[in-house]
């Protein structure tokens, strides 16, 4: 059995037979051609290019027609690639002056390209090598290359493993015969993920490793939830996911049903349950899943996305968009949260030797001021339209606080000034993410309208543990005794000043959590949106009573492995069959 973590694209549980798409795709001959055969070649050459061209055009109207324009345009950028005048003069080059086959050469300068682009810092161009291979994937079939295995050889519905799957193979693929995807690249905006979660197909991108690991035709599941491929499950882990697939679907068809009920506890403590949201494609599941709002929306997958610094009126109106949608629910729009795992080469950030200690967060958009202003005009034009919040990421203390409200201050003046339309109030909280915002937790409330717990960096940094290093995962422990104290100390000092607090990190949406988490006295959850209905669901079958109860009785433990013990035993009790994060 191998276990590999990737990136939660499409949420869903599959299971079935692993069909893995050859990453070498398609043979070409090599071998020198004879002069008088240079002209042909180079017109066989051109000749591909319309044709494949035509072919591009065609799959764009078909996806338009089925799918919606927005897909479409995905492929645009394979008619651009098809179209660029330095890969085809290159190719004619290599033709006329090594006398090379077409499909030799077109494959050498796409391929130097595609790699290029791999090594990108940011998420943008590193997606658009795998339009890149797309299209010499269709050049080289124009041209008379061999197909190996690929997905025209699916015979049954299949877990399709593969190195990236290119927009247009995903565009053709039967929605019946794709059971789930993996695949070795790509990131939550990647297409293949936005196509995934376009047709409800589970997806987890960015599992490395994963094309090495699969064996063509044995089992596999892929947890696009929790960003999970497994192959070759053992007995147990294969039982154990049948089950989650059963309450996946058992929870997707009540989702209809559960939409409009309150997330309240049966005793009557209201959660307010909102979702995460990283890119705006997601919005129509937040809406489905029947969130009370966005309790984080991380805006810098929005800077990442693109070549270069977006402008105030692209972030406005993407802002504006969301917020209307979701009005009168509230949105906490985060500042921007590069640095750490997060960049984009355009933002000139330095490299770093420990980047989780570097200039990430709210450091970065104070030390770019200008940055920073843009989006807070942003943020405040389009609270005009709708209920918004303003979260600032990685706060130490007062000094930093002080200095983001003061710019806000500054920003929300000069747009008064110029007579732009804004709310009345836009709440400012902080994200208490660093052991420094908990200890300086009773200065913070004092001047912020509201907080939110970011565990999955809050746990990071008080456990010293690297949260994306798989080697040290097991240490990386939410239940560990200082973590809970951190989250009681936060909560306890959020009543003192009579302001929420709220939880935004993976832990928030792990349902073994939920109910210590509310019997800790948190109030607002926000939870990626596919998991809405499983959180909800538990918190309205605890009471608020037996929820506090878990939750002293875990403060006066000392160990983690003891909290997970009593954890365990208290929801496998109360809520049987309830998944058990491996
Ligand atoms: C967190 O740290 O828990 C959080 C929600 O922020 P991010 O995961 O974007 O760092
Ligand atoms: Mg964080």
């Amino acid at each position: 059995m191998t276990t590999l973590q990737g990136i939660a694209a499409s949420p869903g549980i599959a299971i079935g037979p692993i069909h893995v798409v050859d990453p070498e795709e398609i043979e070409v001959q090599d071998g020198n051609l004879a002069k008088s055969a240079v002209s042909g070649e180079k017109e066989r050459f051109r000749t591909a290019i319309r044709e494949s061209l035509d072919e591009v055009r065609e799959l764009r109207e078909k996806i338009a027609l089925e799918t919606g324009e927005e897909q479409a345009r995905i492929l645009d950028a394979q008619i651009e690639i098809l179209q660029d005048p330095e890969a085809q003069k290159q190719t004619l080059a290599v033709i006329e002056r090594e006398r090379k086959p077409a499909a030799f050469a077109y494959r050498r300068i796409l391929t130097a390209v595609a790699a290029r682009l791999d090594e990108a810092d940011s998420e943008y161009y590193r997606g658009r090598a795998i339009d890149v291979r797309d299209v010499r994937r269709r050049m080289l079939a124009h041209l008379g290359g061999i197909r190996t295995h690929t997905l025209r050889d699916l015979k049954e519905p299949s877990l399709i493993v593969a190195s990236d799957l290119p927009p247009s193979e995903m565009a053709l693929l039967p929605r019946n015969m794709a059971l789930g995807l993996a695949t070795d690249v790509g990131g939550r905006t990647s297409h293949t993920a936005i196509m995934a979660r376009a047709r409800g197909i589970p997806a987890v991108v960015g599992v490395k490793g994963a094309t090495d690991a699969a064996k063509q035709g044995a089992i596999g599941i892929v947890d696009g939830t929790r960003g999970i491929a497994i192959f070759d499950p053992d007995p147990e882990t294969l039982a154990d996911h049948v089950r989650k697939r059963g309450r996946y679907l058992e929870l997707a068809a009540k989702r209809v049903e559960l939409k409009d009920q309150r997330c309240a506890t049966s005793d009557g403590r209201v959660i307010e349950l909102g979702a995460n949201l990283e890119v705006p494609e997601e919005l129509p599941s937040v809406i489905e899943n029947g969130a009370d709002g966005i309790g984080l929306y991380r805006t810098e997958f929005f800077y990442l996305s693109r070549k270069q610094l977006p402008t105030e009126d692209a972030q406005f109106n993407a802002y504006r968009s969301i917020v209307e949608a979701m009005n009168p629910k509230p949105v906490n729009i985060r500042t921007l949260d590069v640095g750490g795992d997060k960049f984009a080469s355009y933002l000139g950030t330095p490299i770093e030797k420990n980047p989780f200690l570097g200039l990430r967060g709210l450091r970065f958009s104070l030390s770019r001021e200008e940055i920073f202003r843009t989006q807070l005009r942003a943020i405040f034009r389009a609270s005009a339209y709708g209920n918004v919040r303003i979260m600032f990421p990685m706060v130490l203390g007062l000094e930093d606080l002080r200095r983001a409200r003061e710019i806000v201050e500054r920003v929300r003046l000069q747009l008064r000034k110029e007579g732009v339309a804004m709310a009345s109030k836009v709440p400012l909280g902080v994200m208490i993410e660093t052991p420094a915002s908990v200890f300086s937790i009773d200065q913070l409330t004092q001047e912020s309208d509201f907080t939110s717990i970011g565990t999955n960096d809050l746990i990071q940094y008080t456990l010293a543990v690297d949260r994306g290093n798989e080697a040290i995962s097991e240490i990386y422990e939410p239940l560990h005794p200082a973590v809970l104290r951190a989250i009681r100390t936060v909560v306890d000092a959020g009543h003192r000043a009579g302001i929420p607090v709220g939880i935004c990190g993976e832990m928030a949406g792990e349902p073994l959590y939920t109910v210590l988490l509310v019997g800790l006295g948190l109030e607002e959850f926000s939870v990626s949106p596919y998991l809405v209905p499983e959180i909800k669901t538990i918190v309205r079958a605890t009471t608020f009573a037996e929820a506090r109860e878990l939750a002293d009785r875990c403060m006066s433990l000392s160990t983690p492995s003891e909290v997970r013990t009593v954890v365990t035993e208290f929801m496998s009790r109360r809520y049987p069959g309830i998944i058990v994060p491996a």
